[in-house]
């Protein structure tokens, strides 16, 4: 999973806070304890100046002191937990406590990332594509190929199958899609008339990639232009966007939804040439979906762009009438 620079120090911050705040409880413990079992503070003295002298004599070269040393903070720890413990307290009430214990909330494992660090980042995308209660809800296993009619009068001459045919084999390409991101970075064109599931299969998509754990953005054709905008602009003067535009680029998967309801002009055009282009460059997979055909994205976006989806996208053509309305 790749995060941009400045998610990485978005979270690398978080897990800082979560020791601070580890370190914070721990003194209020201690403070707390040291004013009820006074005999604990000294047993925590002693063991500071007893260390102190076994490294002096560690340094002259005698190592039996450090031996000593061990037995004895072995001896005085027992002896602090049995106070503890008989004042009601539980025996690792002075241990520092972390939510990872593997890791110490350091994130890190030597210089693996811990599990605790991948579900963090894992969250700060979910967080930041606005896609959680989304995916919670829109996802295969509440997928249902019977909102697809299977009635011969629907059936489409074109790719010669009924509108539950062609879903059924719609959702194979979406599978081969999600097994084979690792290793075959391809793109996906979704299109059809609305209300035909195109949405819902995009975020089934960036469900299943996100659980793979890599990186996905999901963006309405809208909030996307907007964002992009903005970044221009740098509107408000203080805001800065260019990490929602390297993540745009950068991200391992990026989702563009309702590719035509935007209002095109030559600004977005250029950028979203741009941006399919430079992920193209990068090996990285885009899913678009569009209630335009693919004669319609022609016209709206001009041959530049409209021959970089011909040569690097897999057309999917979704058929049938309204499903929302069988919900
Ligand atoms: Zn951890």
């Amino acid at each position: 999973m790749k995060l941009s620079n400045y998610q990485y120090d978005v979270l690398m911050q978080q897990f800082d806070n979560k020791r601070i705040r580890a370190r914070f409880e721990l003194d209020r413990r201690m403070e707390e304890v040291y004013s009820k079992i006074p005999e604990i503070k000294e047993i925590d003295d002693s063991v500071a100046s007893v260390s102190v002298s076994a490294g002096r004599s560690a340094l002259m070269g005698d190592d039996s002191a450090l031996k000593e040393l061990e037995n004895t903070i072995k001896e005085l720890t027992r002896k602090k937990e049995e106070l503890l413990v008989s004042a009601g307290y539980p025996s690792d009430y002075l241990t520092e406590k972390h939510e990872c214990s593997k890791c110490g909330d350091t994130g890190f494992i030597g210089s693996e990332p811990c599990e605790c660090f991948k579900a963090a980042e894992t969250r700060l995308l979910l967080k930041e594509s606005d896609m959680k209660d989304m995916i919670v809800k829109e996802n295969f296993s509440s997928f249902n190929e019977e909102l697809y009619s299977d009635n011969i009068e629907d059936y489409d001459r074109e790719l010669r199958c009924t509108p539950r045919e062609n879903i059924r084999s719609v959702r194979e390409k979406i599978n081969a899609f999600i097994q084979n991101f690792d290793t075959e970075h391809k793109n996906l064109l979704i299109y059809g008339n609305t209300g035909l599931g195109k949405t819902f299969l995009s975020n089934c998509i960036a469900c299943e990639i996100l659980k793979a754990k890599h990186t996905v953005m999901y963006y309405t054709t809208f909030a996307l232009f907007d964002m992009l905008s903005k970044y221009i602009k740098l509107e408000n003067g203080y805001k800065d966007y260019s990490p929602y535009r390297d993540s745009v680029v950068t991200c391992e998967l990026l989702i563009i939804d309702d590719l035509g309801s935007e209002l095109t002009n030559s600004f977005t055009e250029t950028q979203l040439y741009s941006i399919v282009n430079e992920r193209l460059i990068k090996g990285l997979s885009t899913v678009i979906s569009s209630n335009l055909s693919p004669r319609m994205l022609h016209e709206r976006y001009g041959e530049r762009l409209f021959s970089r989806f011909m040569k690097d996208y897999e057309f999917i053509k979704l058929i049938g009438s309204d499903i929302r309305t069988k919900i």
